[in-house]
C-alpha cells in the first residue's frame, strides 16, 4: 500500500505542514479556521500528516469514509470507472447510476424514486423542492437540527449563527423542540408540506430523541397528509448499524416519505441522494430539478462498491457490536468527567460534565486520535465501520489521560 509517488501537481512544492498551513491561510476563504493538520495519506483506519505523524481516524472525515482510507474495492471501482467513462451529464444514463438507485430503493421502499446530488446539502435542496411541490406552504423542522449550508438547507437548519448572516432565507419554516411529540402535534396541520427530522442529531452532538418520537412523527404527518422527511445524511448507510433508520432493526422502523443520504454513501467519493416514496416520488416532474454532476458514474460505482463490501463483510452488525463495545468501555472507565455515552452503532457522542470537549479533541489529535467536538460538552466518534476491537480499546485506554490533560 506504500506509495512513494508525489501526488500529481505537487512536484517540487514544499509540503511540510507549516508551509502548507501558511499557504492555506493566504489563499483559502477563512470559513473553516486554521486547519490543525495537513494530511497526505491514508490506509484503512490510519492517516498520516505531512510531517509523518500517524493517526487513528475515529471520525472518518465526518462519518464519510465508512470503509476507511484507500479501501481496495472502492479504489478499484473508482479507477475502473474513471478509466472507462467518467462523466456523461444527465442528458444520458449510465448503468452504474441506475444500479445504485435500485440498491438504495431496496433499502427504503419499493415505490421510491431517486435524485442524485453531489452532497448532503443538495440532497436536502432536492427534498425541499419536493416538499414545495405539495403546494402546502409550511415546513416543520427541529430545534438543534442541521441540514446543510445552501440557502434552502439553511432555512431548515436551526442554529442562529449559521442562519442569521444570510437572511432572508426561503420562508415557511418553523421549528419545534426535537423529540417533543406534543409540540409537533400542535404545529402540524393540513397546510404543512413536510416535517424534517434527523433520526439522531449529529451536528448538535449526537442527540437521540426519546423512544417512540419518530413513530409519533410518522403518525402525526400521516394524519395530516404531510410528508415525513428523514435526513439520514449522517445516520444512514450503515453508520448506525442499519442502512436506514426508517426501516430498521436498530431503530424503530417508522417508514418515511423522503430520505436524504450523502456522507458514507460512496465512502469518500462525493455523492448525495434524495429518495422519495409513494406519491412524493412523483412530485418533481420533468424539468423541475437538475444537476450536471449528480449521479456521476464514478461516484455511483463507488457507492455500489461500498454497499457490496458492507454486505459481504457484515459491517452493519460490526457497527452495532463495536458501537456497544465503545459505549461499554468508556462507561466502565467511571471517569468523573464523562457523564454518559449516547448514539447508535458507530455514531457516538461522549457527553462530558464540563465544557472541555474542544480541548480534549486537541489533546487526542496530539496523541494520534482523530475525533471532534460538535459542541463544548460532547466528543463525537464516527470511526470507519472496518475498525477493530483493539483499536477501539486503544482509544478507551487513552481517554482518561486525554480527559485529565484538558
Ligand atoms: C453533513 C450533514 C448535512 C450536509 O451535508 P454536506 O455534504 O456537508 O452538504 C446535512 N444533514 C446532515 C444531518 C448532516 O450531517
Amino acid at each position: 500500500m506504500e506509495c512513494d509517488m508525489e501526488p500529481t501537481g505537487l512536484a517540487g512544492a514544499d509540503a511540510s505542514q507549516g508551509v502548507v498551513t501558511g499557504r492555506y491561510s493566504d489563499v483559502m476563504m477563512p470559513t473553516f479556521g486554521t486547519p490543525k493538520r495537513v494530511f497526505v495519506r491514508g490506509v484503512g483506519t490510519r492517516v498520516w500528516d505531512a510531517d509523518g505523524g500517524e493517526y487513528l481516524d475515529l471520525l472518518s472525515g465526518l462519518a464519510v469514509t465508512s470503509l476507511g482510507h484507500a479501501h481496495p474495492e472502492v479504489t478499484a471501482a473508482v479507477n475502473s470507472q474513471i478509466a472507462t467513462l467518467g462523466h456523461v451529464s444527465n442528458f444520458f444514463a449510465t448503468p452504474a447510476q441506475v444500479s445504485l438507485a435500485e440498491r438504495l430503493r431496496g433499502f427504503f421502499d419499493p415505490s421510491a424514486r431517486v435524485f442524485f446530488t453531489n452532497s448532503g446539502t443538495e440532497a436536502n435542496e432536492a427534498a425541499f423542492k419536493v416538499a414545495r411541490r405539495t403546494g402546502r406552504p409550511r415546513i416543520i423542522a427541529m430545534e438543534g437540527g442541521f441540514h446543510g449550508r445552501t440557502m434552502g438547507a439553511l432555512a431548515i437548519t436551526h442554529k442562529p449563527a449559521y442562519r442569521e448572516p444570510f437572511e432572508p432565507l426561503p420562508g415557511g419554516v418553523e421549528f419545534v423542540p426535537y423529540g417533543d411529540a406534543e409540540a409537533l402535534r400542535s404545529a402540524v396541520g393540513p397546510d404543512v408540506a413536510a416535517v424534517v427530522i434527523e433520526p439522531i442529531q449529529g451536528e448538535n452532538g449526537i442527540v437521540t430523541p426519546p423512544e417512540g418520537f419518530l413513530a409519533e412523527a410518522r403518525a402525526i404527518t400521516r394524519e395530516h397528509g404531510a410528508l415525513l422527511w428523514l435526513d439520514e445524511i449522517q445516520t444512514g448507510m450503515g453508520r448506525c448499524g442499519d442502512w436506514l433508520s426508517s426501516g430498521s432493526e436498530v431503530f424503530e422502523p417508522v417508514g418515511a416519505d423522503i430520505v436524504t443520504l450523502a456522507k458514507g454513501l460512496a465512502g469518500g467519493f462525493p455523492i448525495g441522494a434524495c429518495l422519495a416514496a409513494g406519491p412524493a416520488a412523483e412530485l418533481l416532474g420533468a424539468g423541475q430539478h437538475g444537476t450536471t454532476f449528480g449521479g456521476n458514474p464514478v461516484a455511483a460505482l463507488a457507492g455500489l462498491a461500498v454497499i457490496d463490501v458492507i454486505e459481504r463483510d457484515g459491517l452493519l452488525q460490526r457497527a452495532v457490536e463495536l458501537g456497544q463495545r465503545l459505549t461499554d468501555g468508556v462507561s466502565a472507565l467511571g471517569h468523573d468527567r464523562v457523564d454518559h455515552v449516547r448514539g447508535q452503532g458507530l455514531l457516538r457522542g461522549i457527553v462530558l460534565t464540563e465544557e472541555i470537549a474542544p480541548a480534549v479533541a486537541d489533546a487526542a489529535l496530539d496523541a494520534g486520535f482523530i475525533i471532534n467536538a460538535p459542541r463544548p460538552t460532547v466528543l463525537r466518534l464516527a470511526p470507519p465501520l472496518i475498525i477493530g476491537e483493539a483499536e477501539i480499546d486503544g482509544f478507551i485506554d487513552a481517554l482518561p489521560g486525554l480527559l485529565d490533560a484538558a
